[in-house]
């Protein structure tokens, strides 16, 4: 199993995308719900790890395929776009959410080191040894290549939880260690979706069936190898939306220092629009996202797509430091700048960083495009798809984003 090649590159991402937006209209909500298995999986674009770090952004994509097909004929790929944009709005509105999956998981990790039972049945399920032989595939799968494909994704999730009956967290925690697209809004919230915490009392039952019809008879679980009529978890309320963020303006003509940071590694607009940093400061890849270790994979993938921006953009970043969120501050000011740019920085670890800088202003500019759809993520995706018409019309009325 080698799994999809992602290069990580921008130029690598916009060759994906190019190829990949053909296929974006009726083929792909055919066969968008097939998992053919790893080195199969070119029924889905395989984007998603260079969106979530923005080496290609949701705009570039939509715009890709909407030069290709009908937003009637591509309403299925679009619709998958913005869940990623929704799940982002909504954990925006909501950051306790997220705090308080930090919180349980480190709990959960407590427990996994005290209770032997629970350590061993924990590492049989991250190391694919639990005797049911789809979900052992595809944890292997997850570990050597970085990518599931969704419905796998869906699968995995609820055999953890309601068959194997291990802290949803945890699965959540061993997808982020390994996803090359792992992502604290569209992991937590999908983990809490299937658990029946997102949607109150509804969540998803793997099926044998469906995974047979799905897999196209790769796998055939047999009925009573999974758990089809557990109860979903009981937790509380999601609490009520606070205020989205909203764009400022910034002055990029003032002496700046650029903060590049995993979350978004397209500063191009920026530069567009006259930024000439004095500096440029790359955040090295944040461990703060488990109490674990990343996998090896994913901190090659951050790593090498932090330096290609830099490399693609040597002439107009000034000088390019590393240094550790803490030496921010000293790396700015020791180039003169008056203020710190970057990309705004949602909620997780990377946000956390940002918080503790102080001692210049920090500017986050945020996209347009997530100004515009994240206000909207206030209750379930099928008010947020009603907006979707609206928000690609806005769209492609307003460039950049
Ligand atoms: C339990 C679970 C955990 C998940 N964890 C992540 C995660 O950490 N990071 C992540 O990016 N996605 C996550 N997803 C969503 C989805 O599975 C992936 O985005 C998708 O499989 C990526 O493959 P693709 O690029 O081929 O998708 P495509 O089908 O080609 O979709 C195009 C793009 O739309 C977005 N997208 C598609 N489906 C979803 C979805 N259901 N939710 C949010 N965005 C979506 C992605 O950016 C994707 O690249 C998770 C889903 C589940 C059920």
């Amino acid at each position: 199993m080698t799994g999809p090649d992602v290069i990580p590159t921008r130029s690598a991402a916009l060759e994906a995308l190019a190829k990949f937006a053909p296929r974006a209209g009726h083929l792909y909500a055919l066969q968008r719900n097939y998992d053919l298995g790893a080195d199969q999986h070119d029924n889905v674009s395989q984007l998603s790890p260079y969106i979530r770090h923005r080496l290609i952004t949701e705009q570039e994509v939509l715009d890709a395929v909407l030069a290709h097909h009908s937003p009637q004929d591509a309403q299925k790929f679009i619709a998958e776009v913005f869940w990623r944009t929704y799940w982002k709005g909504w954990l925006e509105m909501r950051p306790d959410v997220w705090k308080q999956y930090q919180s349980d998981l480190t709990q959960a990790w407590n427990n996994v080191q005290t209770q032997s039972g629970l350590r061993s049945r924990w590492q049989d399920a991250c190391m694919g040894q639990t005797g049911i032989v789809c979900f052992d595939h595809w944890a292997r799968e997850l570990a050597q290549t970085g990518y599931l494909h969704n419905h796998a994704r869906m699968w995995f999730a609820s055999i953890w939880i309601f068959t194997l009956k291990l802290p949803w967290v945890l699965g959540a925690d061993f997808f982020l260690r390994h996803l090359l697209d792992g992502d604290c809004a569209s992991n937590t919230l999908s983990w809490r979706w299937v658990a029946g915490l997102q949607t109150r009392g509804k969540h998803y039952l793997a099926e044998p069936e469906n995974i047979a019809r799905f897999t196209k008879g790769r796998f055939r679980p047999q009925a009573g190898d999974l758990d089809t009529d557990a109860q979903p978890l009981d937790g509380p309320m999601p609490p009520d939306p606070s205020a989205p963020p909203t764009a400022q303006d910034i002055d990029l003509t003032r002496p700046s220092a650029l903060l590049l940071h995993m979350d978004d590694l397209a500063p191009d607009d920026l530069l567009d629009q006259g930024l000439r940093p004095m500096v440029t400061i790359m955040l090295p890849p944040s461990e703060r996202m488990t109490p674990l270790r990343m996998s090896d994979k994913v901190q090659t993938f951050r790593s090498a797509a932090l330096l290609d921006v830099t490399n693609r953009l040597a002439d107009l970043l000034g000088d390019v430091v590393t240094c550790a969120p803490g030496q921010t501050l000293a790396a700015a000011k020791a180039a003169g700048a008056e203020q710190i740019v970057t990309h705004y920085a949602p909620t997780g670890p990377v946000a956390d960083n940002l918080a503790q800088i102080d001692g210049l202003p920090l500017h986050q500019a945020l996209r347009p495009f997530d100004a515009r759809a994240w206000p909207y993520a206030t209750k379930g995706f099928f008010k947020f798809k009603d907006k979707i018409p609206a928000l690609l019309a806005a769209m492609r009325d307003k460039a950049p984003a």
